[in-house]
């Protein structure tokens, strides 16, 4: 692989080009290490799919692809499939020429300075973050939904293995409160805090703590001893509407 030319992009916005890239990614490359899915993989691969076919906000091509990748996992009913069966799902546009999942990655605001910078991960942040605001917004009656499907997948099948292991301690360690939209922002947080400096870390792209004061001034509070507090209320609103479908940028799109 190359680096491809730079795509200018604008750093306080989502793009639906990263978010399909990484359902590219995660469906066509990760997933794909994989001949058999059993077992104890086969049911987060099935709630991930099917938060997908709930609360992504994606073209209605995307939409019918995930749809028909959920109606059909639903239905095994065996403990194991096999990955080419739901690749041939995946990629069966001869039946129904509306349903497509773009192929290929084209990064945007996921681009790094070199290419094992960013990318994949970064999307796969942004769409868990874009998922539990959407399932906010349906008003989704089980606050875990998005957060368990997120932690089961990123368990059984992110390529990153330490990555995973990380996280589940994190998950394990934290309070999965009833608000999943500050919940995954401050476990976000966290990880950014920790790979501050690290050797992942694009230098054009520093880990901060998310959302700078530039971003959200009323998201930061200092207190009389100078002590920084977050602005719990501002930052989930700031989430909320930074997140949101409607502000997603199409920019890209094959
Ligand atoms: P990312 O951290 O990927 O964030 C993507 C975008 O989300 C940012 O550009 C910003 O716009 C926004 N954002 C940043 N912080 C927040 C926040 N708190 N809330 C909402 N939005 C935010 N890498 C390792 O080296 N070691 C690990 O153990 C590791 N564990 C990981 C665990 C998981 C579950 C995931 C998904 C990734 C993990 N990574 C790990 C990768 C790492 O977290 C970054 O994704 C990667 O280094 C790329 O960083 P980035 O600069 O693109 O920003």
């Amino acid at each position: 692989k190359t680096q491809e030319p730079w795509r200018p992009f604008n750093s306080s916005r989502v793009y639906m080009a990263d978010l399909e890239s990484t359902l590219h990614y995660s469906l066509r490359v990760e997933l794909a290490a994989h001949t058999v899915i059993k077992g104890r993989a086969l049911n987060p691969l099935k709630n991930y799919i099917g938060v997908l076919a709930k609360y992504f906000p994606g073209r209605p091509i995307v939409m019918n692809t995930l749809n028909s990748l959920n109606s059909w996992l639903q239905n095994q009913s065996q403990d194991e499939i096999l990955y080419k069966d739901f690749k041939e799902i995946l990629d069966n546009t001869a039946q129904s020429p509306d349903t497509a999942l773009p192929r290929g990655e084209r990064w945007v605001a996921c681009q790094g300075s070199q290419l094992h910078f960013r990318r994949y991960p970064c999307g796969m942040w942004t769409l868990f973050h874009v998922l539990t605001v959407e399932a906010k917004k349906a008003e989704a009656s089980n606050q875990l939904e998005v957060p368990l499907a997120m932690r089961n997948y990123i368990h059984a099948f992110f390529g990153c293995r330490y990555c995973a292991e990380h996280f589940d301690n994190l998950v394990r360690g934290s309070l999965l409160e009833n608000e999943a939209v500050l919940w995954l922002w401050s476990i976000h947080n966290e990880v950014n805090s920790r790979l501050s400096g690290a050797l992942s870390e694009d230098p054009n792209f520093p880990k901060i703590q998310w959302p700078s004061p530039d971003m959200c001034p009323e998201c930061h509070n200092v207190t009389k001893r100078g002590e920084h507090r977050w602005n719990k209320d501002k930052a989930l609103r700031f989430l909320l509407s930074y997140f949101s479908s409607n502000r997603i940028l199409p920019d890209y799109l094959e």
